[in-house]
């Protein structure tokens, strides 16, 4: 047939988590094939906050008391948003995300996530060096803006927890070590959380294009299609791309919020649910700036200084994952911003950007083998870390995918735990 390929594998999405996988498969020797409807790094990995985010051992929870509960009902807070007319459908993994927010459970969640959490920095750093792509990354951490001491007091806990339990490492500032910290920032603030191991990516797209250079130099191919046109061919795998069928031995879906369109006509209906999420960037005033991201505590926003300018990043929205855009989250935090950086300045973008947080009820990403579909592999589901993660789930899958014995005990991520 015109224009019909073979490959060892097939990675369905091009997103920071699908590269990496790629990106690992073709370094040992398995000829990869990356398809994704559009370029690469596009869709939800175009636009995060772009930490590498050593510090999250302890994954994003479902409030669990009466007062935050009733807050985030009334619809009216800065860090969370929910469409009303979703609430039948989120039924169902709210109840899952409450029951392992448990205290118990979630402690054990943690050490489950913090084995993936602790190799980020280090997993990025490899890729980023055989790619070319340093320039991309600045070590140095990100900050936790607080506004009361009491709210600073209760961050300093849970930092001292993750210090103890799981190597990382922090330091506070006082209102006077914040200011020379962040000048630009203004006055009166409590202070400040510093996270010093995390590591900054400046152009968080660039950064997956640099992968994917990397995955083409590699003599891995990448092709543009649609991933519903994955169907068994003899006892592997075949995808419609633009340029023709590619048939393959292996298929890994690595589709974020897009991957139950195609696990689910497969027999596998995973629990995800999206945290939608959007950025704006502002050109900083004069010589306003930051050193590092800063996230303020009070309002639950990040601003980050990226190449293009500082990006504002939303918290969670609660929508269709494809449900046009409803920045109501960015109105409500932008006042803020303005007043915790009153060099912000103007507008860079003609309309907020939007992407969705691939969530899963128990906090944990979904990698391994998909049950009952020989060949077939999962990697997605990462929420709130997949930029963090991409490189980490990479090494890992690819390490199962291989026979290897893989960096840590994977079966904490399998998909049939669900
Ligand atoms: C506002 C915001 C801030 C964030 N900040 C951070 C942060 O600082 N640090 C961090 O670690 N994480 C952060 N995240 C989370 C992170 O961005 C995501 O977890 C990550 O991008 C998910 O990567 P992915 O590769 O799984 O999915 P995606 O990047 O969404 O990639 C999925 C790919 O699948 C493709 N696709 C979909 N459907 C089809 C189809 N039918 N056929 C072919 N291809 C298809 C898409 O085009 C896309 O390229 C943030 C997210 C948001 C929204």
């Amino acid at each position: 047939m015109p224009g019909s390929e073979g490959a060892d594998v097939i990675v369905l999405g091009g997103g920071i988590v699908g590269v990496s996988i790629a990106v690992h498969l073709q370094m040992r020797g398995r000829q990869t094939v990356l398809l994704d409807r559009q370029g690469p790094g596009e869709a939800t990995s175009f636009g995060n906050a772009g930490l590498i985010q050593r510090e999250a051992v302890f994954p994003h929870l479902f409030p669990r008391n009466l007062t935050d509960l009733l807050r985030y009902a009334g619809n009216r807070t800065p860090d969370a948003y929910y469409h009303p007319s979703m609430l039948p459908r989120l039924m169902r993994p709210f109840l899952g995300y409450w029951y392992h927010s448990a205290p118990d459970r979630y402690a054990a969640i943690a050490q489950k996530y913090a084995r993936l959490i602790a190799h980020c920095v280090d997993d990025h750093m490899v890729l980023a060096d055989a790619a070319d792509a340093r320039e991309l990354l600045r070590p140095g951490g990100w900050t936790m803006a607080h506004q009361t001491p009491a709210s600073l007091a209760a961050s300093v806990t849970i930092a001292e927890s993750a210090r103890r339990d799981f190597g990382v490492e922090y330091r506070v500032l006082d209102a006077a070590a914040l200011a020379r910290a962040e000048p630009h920032l203004r006055e009166g603030l409590a202070g400040g959380l510093h996270w010093t191991q995390p590591v900054a990516v400046m152009d968080p797209h660039a950064l997956t294009l640099a992968y994917t250079a990397l995955l083409e130099r590699l003599g891995g191919r990448v092709r543009i299609g649609d991933a519903r046109t994955l169907a068994r061919s003899g006892a592997g795998w075949s995808v419609q791309a633009e340029t023709g069928p590619v048939t393959a031995a292996e298929a890994v879906v690595a589709l974020g919020a897009w991957s139950p369109v195609v696990t689910k006509p497969l027999g596998y209906a995973p629990p995800i649910f999206v945290k939608r999420g959007y950025h704006m960037h502002y050109k900083p005033d004069g010589n306003a700036g930051l050193n590092h991201a800063v996230f303020d505590v009070a309002h639950g926003y990040m601003l980050a200084p990226m190449r293009r300018g500082i990006r504002l990043t939303t918290g969670a929205e609660f929508a269709h994952r494809d449900a046009r855009p409803t920045p109501v989250q960015l109105g409500r935090v932008e006042p803020s911003a303005r007043r915790l950086m009153p060099g912000l300045g103007t507008r860079l973008d003609p309309a907020p950007w939007v992407g969705a947080r691939p969530c899963t009820p128990d906090m944990l990403p979904i990698i391994g083998p998909a049950p009952g579909q020989p060949g077939l592999w999962f990697g997605f589901g990462h929420g709130h870390q997949g930029l963090t993660l991409g490189p980490t789930t990479g090494r890992l899958l690819a390490a199962m995918m291989s026979g290897d014995t893989p960096f840590t005990d994977p079966s904490d991520y399998r998909p049939d735990r669900f």
